[in-house]
């Protein structure tokens, strides 16, 4: 039984399991633990009969079970116990065995745990996973940080789980992404990323329902036909499949759902650290706020009765219409991966993380929730200019939102006529409309501030960096 299996996990929830399976399934051997016995034990009299897995009551008889160097993989709730795991796991291992933590952990915890199993002289891997349940069993979008030294050999397992993607189906959705906390921080942009694709879906979906009154019927052929272009990706496809699906009423089950939406943090997560860095992923705070405001459902029902607004019924063309909210979500959708982007080389600057963006385009390109076609055109644009400071200045994204944005301006004004609220095709909008101005009114903004607190400013016709102070009401 010692120094057999090939790879270690711990934590037997849902995505636990699925990985431990998945790992078997590519002929590896798995040695598996869960602080609650019981929840081992169902699963090795359970899914796990006649694989190969080995059952382990104890922590010591996991790592006793692993041959070195070990490769022990914690799935278990993020936050504390993560660390109360790693604190259990430390006096146990050998010099140069592995722990991964494959949670939906913050960066930060990362950086530090790194440098804590290092001191200790052993190797840690955060690892981003997405793919929620049926990912982690089939494949998942992996995005390994950490340790350097880990990758090698985490490499083969991992490339063997994770989604596979391209024309014959063998470029695997996980590729180092740089050391410490980087995996983390990639995978929470991936979160923050779905949240913006989540809210504008959610928001074409108003404007066709709300101001084209579309049935669930046509809004799934829209979808489909949808699916078939640039839009292509799961969210889409989902999106159209939830149209079909009826209660055993027959009534649509999506007229049953009640519109609060819940969260989880990671989309707050990349909303504050935005904040921190200075760079302004408006596209996820506008969907962690809209998420916000739907929680807030007895105040909309209450203001519902007071507050008043316009009808929300658009009269022009049906057809049209519907393509042009088409080109907005497409346009929307751009400025919001822009955005993501430049919150990640801020990031890597920051934490001296040597990012490749194309390969962070591939890994979210299978296995994941934001999986989507046009993910191959941001990896092309990373491929053509590594330094590319942001993908709308990309030939094929200029162009790209240049073509969609008399339909995208048309769309964002009808909604505010009808009153329909669309804050993320709003905000990609002022985004885009704000990042192609060489002038904003920032000039005014430096005069206020200079006024009423001596904060000093430059001036246009100096050189850069040269501040000047002005007793504004003295030169009247
Ligand atoms: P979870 O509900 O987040 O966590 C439950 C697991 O954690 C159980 O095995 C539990 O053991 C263990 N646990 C909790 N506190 C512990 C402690 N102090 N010491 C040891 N074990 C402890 O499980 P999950 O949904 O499978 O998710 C695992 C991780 O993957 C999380 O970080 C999650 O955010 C992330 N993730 C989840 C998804 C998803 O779709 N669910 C997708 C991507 C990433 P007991 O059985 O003893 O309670």
């Amino acid at each position: 039984m010692a120094d057999s299996c090939d790879f270690g996990l711990i934590g037997l929830a849902v995505m636990g399991e699925n990985l431990a399976l998945n790992v078997e399934s590519r002929g590896n051997k798995v040695a598996v633990y869960n602080r609650t016995t019981s929840v081992m034990e169902d699963f090795i009299n359970g899914r796990a009969k006649g694989k190969a897995f080995v059952g382990c009551e104890t922590l010591e008889k996991l790592v006793e079970s692993c041959a070195t160097p070990r490769k022990i993989m914690i799935m278990v709730k993020a936050g504390p116990a993560v660390d109360a795991v790693i604190d259990s796991l430390k006096p146990l291992l050998s010099p140069g065995d592995i722990i991964i933590d494959g949670g939906n952990t913050y960066y930060a915890d990362t950086e530090r745990r790194t440098k804590e199993v290092e001191e200790a002289g052993f190797l840690y891997s955060g690892t981003g996973v997405s793919g929620g349940e049926e990912g982690a069993l089939l494949g998942p979008s992996l995005m390994p940080g950490g340790s350097p030294d880990s990758w090698p050999i985490l490499k083969p397992i991992f490339q063997a789980i994770a989604a596979k993607v391209g024309p014959n189906n063998d470029i695997p959705c996980c590729e180092w992404v740089g050391p410490r906390g980087a995996g983390h921080y990639v995978k929470m942009v991936h979160n923050g990323i779905e949240y913006g694709d989540m809210q504008l879906i959610c928001e074409a979906y108003a404007m066709l329902k709300e101001g084209l009154g579309l049935s669930n019927d046509e809004l799934y052929d829209v979808f489909a036909e949808w699916n078939t272009g640039e839009l292509d990706s799961y969210l889409i496809e989902i999106t159209r499949d939830i149209f079909s699906v009826k209660d055993e009423d027959g009534s649509y089950m999506v007229d049953k759902v009640l519109d609060r939406a819940g969260a989880k943090g990671t989309g707050k997560w990349m909303s504050q650290l935005a904040l921190d860095l200075g760079v302004p992923s408006t596209l996820v705070t506008e969907a962690v706020y809209a998420r916000g405001l739907s929680s807030r459902k007895e105040e909309r029902v209450k203001a519902s009765k007071v507050l008043k607004g316009p009808s929300p019924a658009y009269s022009g063309d049906k057809k049209e219409f519907i393509e042009q909210v088409r080109q907005a979500l497409y346009a929307s959708k751009i400025v919001s991966y822009a955005q993501g982007f430049v919150q990640l080389q801020a990031a890597a600057a920051e934490h001296d993380w040597p990012l490749n963006y194309g390969d962070c385009a591939m890994l979210w390109r299978g296995g994941c929730i934001i999986r989507a076609v046009f993910l191959d055109r941001i990896k092309e644009a990373f491929d053509a200019n590594p330094k590319l400071e942001n993908l709308l200045l990309a030939p094929y994204f200029g162009e790209a939102v240049d073509k969609a944005q008399d339909a995208w301006r048309h769309v964002v004004s009808q909604a505010a006529l009808l009153g329909i609220p669309t804050p993320a095709f709003y905000t990609a909008l002022a985004y885009y409309d704000g990042f192609r101005r060489e002038t904003v009114p920032a000039n005014l903004l430096q005069a206020q501030r200079d006024y009423f607190g001596a904060h000093t400013y430059e001036r246009v016709d100096k050189p850069r960096g040269e501040m000047f102070h002005t007793e504004w009401l003295d030169l009247r």
